[in-house]
């Protein structure tokens, strides 16, 4: 019998700091240094947090893959299994001339830590590379839902209504539409949910320091964000927002299962969504002069009412604090976990697969001359 399951179950970390100190230890084990950018914040326990960094391949290299983990903090384990993963396969070993891989691990580190969506000033950092000399995007929809996110509103003393909600409003609008209205990204409550922020977050500052040293060099350049916990269970769906060449760019070299929700779908059509403020388009930015080809990587799990009642509930025991039932806070989170990284060795599987062939094609398509 043929053992489809993941080559090493180790790579999938518990936590957050185990799974830092196992990507710190694979770069090592082959003398690659790992820059750990000190976050200014402790993690729960009070011990340091840290973005780590590495480069594989030539520092001059033309042509550049950049591989980000745990923008959403809640989904680092998987991505960090696909870094630690692709670095213990020994696929550094084999990448093309003139190509380098740039890998950022947990770039949202408080996130990742605490077990949040969010970063240490609740910004969803998907809705914060925006440039914020000009004016803000307005959201209409979500202030008629912030209220009801709080303790004691509409969801109950700590979201223990979330669900019958999230139902509510799904039977409104429809399952696609709600998910718009809660995640498009909104700049008027700091204490809502999809706050975009009002200033470049750390992490952003970050990704855009490491990602540009030497920029003059790259002349093509690869953006791969990976995400989990929206689409089918163990479906690995990459997604652009790009349009035009970048668009199709991005099909030639991924396959025609790359959707785009922004241009495959109309404004007012169910599915159809913008995100301003999408680190895809922050990179599109950094790289006026290069060929920049972003594609975000979705690993599905679980169905999205279940996901999002749980993130609802997160949301609003977070606020909560000590207020909320002990120990309530800690086993949503861990409820969280299992939905952004499930335990089942075949969705595990999955999930390395689909990353290792995307960065596989990543690599083809930046040498695709
Ligand atoms: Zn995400």
């Amino acid at each position: 019998m043929i053992d489809t399951a993941v080559p090493n179950s180790d790579w999938y970390s518990s936590d957050a700091v185990s799974a830092s100190q196992r990507f710190s230890a694979a770069c090592t084990a082959r003398s690659i240094a790992v820059e750990a950018a000190v976050h200014p914040l402790p993690d729960p326990h009070g011990r340091p947090l840290s973005t780590d960094i590495a480069w594989f391949g030539p520092a001059n290299a033309s042509r550049l893959l950049v591989v980000v983990s745990g923008m959403h903090g809640l989904e680092c384990l998987p991505g960090s299994a696909i870094q630690v993963g692709w670095i213990e396969s020994g696929a550094p070993d084999h990448l093309p001339a003139d190509t380098a891989v740039l890998m950022v691990h947990q770039i949202n580190p408080w996130g990742c830590a605490y077990q949040r969506r969010f970063n240490e000033n609740n910004v969803d950092l998907n809705r914060n590379f925006l440039d914020f000399s000009e004016p803000l995007p307005s959201n209409t929809k979500y202030p008629t839902v912030h209220d009801a996110l709080k303790p004691g509103g509409g969801m109950g003393d700590f979201g223990e209504q979330a669900g019958p909600f999230l139902g509510g409003l799904v039977a409104e609008h429809g399952i696609e539409d709600t998910i718009d209205l809660l995640m498009a990204g909104q700049h008027q409550f700091p204490d809502g949910f999809a706050y975009g922020g009002q200033d470049a977050s750390w992490s952003r500052a970050l990704l855009e320091r490491v990602a540009t040293i030497d920029k003059v060099l790259r002349r093509r350049v690869c953006y791969l964000e990976i995400h989990s916990g929206l689409g089918p269970y163990g479906y690995g769906q990459l997604i652009s927002l790009q349009f035009g060449a970048v668009l199709a760019r991005t099909r030639h070299w991924f396959g025609q299962w790359v959707f785009n929700p922004r241009a495959d779908r109309k404004p007012g059509e169910a599915g159809h969504r913008e995100v301003p403020g999408h680190s895809a388009d922050g990179f599109m930015r950094l790289f006026p002069d290069a060929e920049v080809t972003p594609v975000t990587l979705e690993m599905g799990t679980y169905s999205p009412p279940e996901t999002l009642a749980l993130l609802m509930r997160e949301h609003c025991l977070h606020q909560a604090a000590d207020a909320a039932p002990a120990g309530e806070l800690e086993m949503v989170r861990s409820q969280l976990q299992e939905m952004h990284c499930p335990a089942d060795p075949e969705w595990r599987a999955a999930n390395w697969t689909r990353g290792m062939q995307v960065i596989r094609q990543a690599l083809a398509g930046l040498n695709d001359d």
